[in-house]
């Protein structure tokens, strides 16, 4: 289900025209507005889901982990790193769960 006032169902919906690295039945993937490496990649369902422990669907659990090979591949990144914020005191902002790929520099182990 579309959430009226989220910007990822937006997004994910082609409301505005953003280039999509990926794009299959249940997921895209496009590029960070605000990146945090020379390579910084978004991999969102299109459908709803706060975040990732919300996610009831076992085959787009499976997609957006496939999302993950089919992306670094096609942009040939081999080295990387995925995160998931999950909720505000992890660092979530977006409310519609989505996989961060970060890639193409040395990355600092940050568990901060
Ligand atoms: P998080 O903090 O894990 O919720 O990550 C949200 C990410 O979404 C941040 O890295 C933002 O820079 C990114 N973001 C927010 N709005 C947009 C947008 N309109 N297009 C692309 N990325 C966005």
């Amino acid at each position: 289900m579309k959430k009226d006032d989220c910007i990822f169902c937006k997004i994910a919906n082609g409301e505005f025209n953003t280039e999509f690295i990926l794009e299959t039945d249940k997921i895209v993937a496009f590029r960070d507005i605000n990146p945090q490496a020379p390579e910084h990649i978004l991999i969102v369902p299109k459908e709803h889901f706060e975040n990732i422990v919300s996610i009831d669907d076992k085959e787009l659990f499976c997609e957006l982990l496939e999302g993950i090979k089919k992306v670094t591949e096609k942009i040939g990144l081999k080295e990387f790193r995925t995160v998931i914020n999950t909720g505000k005191q992890a660092g979530q902002t977006v409310f519609h769960t989505h996989i961060h790929i970060l890639g193409g520099k040395e990355l600092k182990p940050t568990f901060d």
